[in-house]
C-alpha cells in the first residue's frame, strides 16, 4: 500500500530555493537576500551601493513589496535591471515568487542579484529564497535592542548593515549595545556601519565584490 506523504510547506520552499540557487550557480550569479524593517533604509542603501558596484559588476534587483512599485522605480532610475515581486499583501518573499523573478532575468548578463525582501524583521528570516548570502539591515532610528529582540534574523545573517549612522547623535541608540546584541547570536558576520549622508560604503562594497569572487558560501536555512 502506498503511504500518503504530506510535505511541510517549508520543505517545498527549500526545494524551490535550492533549485534557484543551482540555476544562479550555473550562470555564475551570486544572490543576496536583503532583510530588515520597513523604513530601515534597504532601498536607500541600494541607491548608494549600486552605482559603486556597477562599474565592475552587472547587478540586478528583485524588489519585494506588498503592492506598490515605488522602490522598483527608484532602483530602475539607476539604470539597474529590476523586477517587481508583488506579494499581494504577504509579509515576506517565498522561494516560489523569487524563482519566478529569477527566471525572467537574463542571467548570462548578471553577476550580482539583490533580493530586497518585504520590510519585516520577523518571518523573512524563515524563508530561504535561493540566496547565497543574507544581509540584515537595521537602522539607528529603530533602536539598539532590535538585534537581541529578533535573534533569528541576526543569527542567520552573513552580514549586518547598520544604517542612518548620521542620526546617532539625535537618538538614544547605543552602538555598543547594538553590536553586542548582534554578537550575542552571530559571532562572525561582518557589521558595516553606514549612512547615506556619508561616503562610508567601501567596506560593504568590498564584501559584496568578494562574494562574487568566491564559490557558494551559504546554503540557506
Ligand atoms: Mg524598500
Ligand atoms: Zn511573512
Amino acid at each position: 500500500m502506498d503511504i500518503q506523504v504530506l510535505r511541510r510547506l517549508d520543505e517545498k520552499n527549500k526545494a524551490n530555493a535550492d533549485e534557484t540557487r543551482a540555476l544562479l550557480d550555473e550562470h555564475g550569479v551570486r544572490s543576496v537576500n536583503m532583510m530588515g524593517s520597513p523604513g530601515c533604509g534597504k532601498t536607500a542603501l541600494l541607491e548608494r551601493i549600486l552605482p559603486l558596484l556597477q562599474p565592475t559588476l552587472r547587478c540586478a534587483v528583485l524588489e519585494g513589496d506588498l503592492f506598490t512599485t515605488q522602490d522598483a522605480e527608484r532602483v530602475a532610475a539607476l539604470g539597474t535591471r529590476v523586477i517587481q515581486l508583488e506579494t499581494q499583501g504577504s509579509c515576506h518573499l517565498d522561494a516560489n515568487l523569487v524563482q519566478r523573478g529569477v527566471r525572467e532575468l537574463p542571467l548570462g548578463e548578471c553577476d550580482l542579484l539583490f533580493v530586497e525582501n518585504v520590510g519585516n524583521l520577523v518571518c523573512p528570516a524563515n524563508f530561504d529564497v535561493g540566496e547565497h548570502a543574507r544581509m540584515a539591515v537595521v537602522s539607528v532610528t529603530e533602536g539598539h535592542d532590535k538585534p537581541s529582540k529578533y535573534p533569528l534574523m541576526f543569527s542567520r545573517a552573513d552580514a549586518v548593515v547598520i544604517t542612518k549612522l548620521d542620526l546617532l547623535e539625535h537618538t538614544d541608540f547605543d552602538l555598543q549595545a547594538a553590536l553586542a546584541g548582534i554578537r550575542q547570536y552571530n559571532e562572525h558576520a561582518p557589521v558595516f556601519q553606514t549612512s547615506t549622508r556619508d561616503d562610508n560604503f567601501d567596506d560593504l562594497v568590498g564584501w559584496l565584490t568578494g562574494l562574487c569572487g568566491q564559490g557558494r558560501r551559504h546554503g540557506g536555512a
